[in-house]
């Protein structure tokens, strides 16, 4: 029996690249997602066809039809990644195997063209390594952003029968502003994230699209984030805008959120839960009402709560408003659990660290 060749990814180099001073200053202190790398990889998908024309090519805008689905319709899908430089120069990924997964379950999810994991790996790998010189050292990254979107010209409303995948890249600085060792955030009441049933477990924009006014509720009230609670009983704590939220208990153990369908399962999330157990913390996936929160920082309870996700890694949260005030979480700094288990995890992703698990992928020059 013949086994399927594996997709070619042909490889266009950009005619004109960055020069490599112009590259340097640009890796000055970004802004997340305004500087880009020179190439992009694109694949294309057609009903019958299946996956074709894969190449890395110099980055450009796409030509698209005013009909094209994903402009109506809003079928796309997206991942987030960092590629990391290590003292020795060895450029490296962290669990990018979990990404891939994540992106087919979200195509799944959204009724989009399946994408095998060999071949998104690939597909990452050839922008990291065509666009190495964009590497930041130091603290810095390179956020890589997988998406894939309907590209059938068509106003029907069904599953298209087109589209591309594609990956940029950005390098980036901190998250959030330095000088910042916690965040602020605002807990939503009026608006919700995601329904049961509905797409929050999937890495899709259209949950992004309707988060953008509780961000802009958030940043009205001086906060950097939004909390949101679940959306049938509003009393449930579910997650950030695009980070998965963890409580640090006065009995040392921690607690999150279980993984319901309405939640998207982060792999910072999935990576925090095996390094504390491995610290010999305990971890509990259990729901944590809006109410056991706010009760529990006043009576100290609850000692730590922090952020996590791979644009801005482990990031405290300090302070807390909502309709009916505000409240702060231990001295409204970073705790020591959060700092501990942001430095292991960090630590690890840059190769400080062992790396006991296999999370680090190292990318082939
Ligand atoms: C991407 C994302 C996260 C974090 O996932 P990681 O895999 O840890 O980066 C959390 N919540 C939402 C809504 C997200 O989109």
């Amino acid at each position: 029996m013949n086994t399927p060749r594996p997709l070619e990814i042909a490889v266009e180099r950009h005619p004109n690249p960055t020069p490599a001073a112009e590259i340097a200053a640009r890796l000055n202190n970004p802004v997340f997602g305004r500087v880009f790398t020179d190439h992009m990889v694109t694949i294309r998908w057609t009903e019958g066809t299946g996956w074709h024309d894969a190449k890395v090519e110099a980055r450009r805008p796409f030509q698209i039809d005013p009909a094209c689905a994903v402009l109506h319709y809003a079928q796309e899908i997206f991942e987030g990644m960092k590629a990391y430089r290590g003292e020795n120069g060895q450029i490296s990924l962290f669990r990018p195997q979990e990404n891939a997964k994540r992106f087919r379950n979200s195509a799944a999810r959204m009724s989009m063209a399946d994408l095998p994991e060999e071949l998104f790996l690939r597909a990452v790998e050839a922008l990291v390594d065509i666009d190495r010189a964009w590497v930041p050292d130091g603290d810095g990254s390179l956020y890589l952003r997988p998406f894939m979107f309907a590209n059938e010209s068509f106003l029907g409303v069904r599953a298209a029968h087109e589209y591309i995948f594609c990956v940029i890249a950005c390098p980036v600085g901190p998250y959030f502003k330095t000088g910042k060792s916690a965040v602020t955030v605002w807990v939503s009441d009026q608006y919700t994230r995601a329904a049961p049933g509905g797409t929050g477990a999937a890495k899709c924009g259209g949950n992004y699209a309707a988060s953008l006014i509780a961000q802009t509720e958030a940043s009205a009230h001086g906060c950097d984030q939004v909390v949101f609670l679940d959306a049938a009983q509003h009393r449930w704590i579910e997650e950030l805008g695009g980070m998965n939220v963890f409580f640090v208990l006065d009995d040392g153990s921690l607690v999150t959120p279980p993984l319901s369908g309405t939640i998207l399962p982060g792999i910072t999330r999935a990576s925090i839960i095996e390094l504390a157990r491995k610290e010999g913390l305990t971890v509990n996936e259990a729901p944590v009402s809006f109410d056991d929160w706010r009760e529990g920082a006043a009576s100290g309870r609850v000692k730590e709560t922090f952020a996590c996700g791979t644009a801005a890694v482990v990031t405290a949260i300090g302070s807390v408003r909502h309709a009916g005030g505000e409240f702060s979480i231990g001295d409204g700094g970073e705790g020591e659990v959060t700092r501990r288990l942001r430095t292991l995890l960090t630590g690890i992703q840059r190769g400080k660290v062992a790396d006991p698990a296999g999370w680090v992928w190292n990318v082939k020059a």
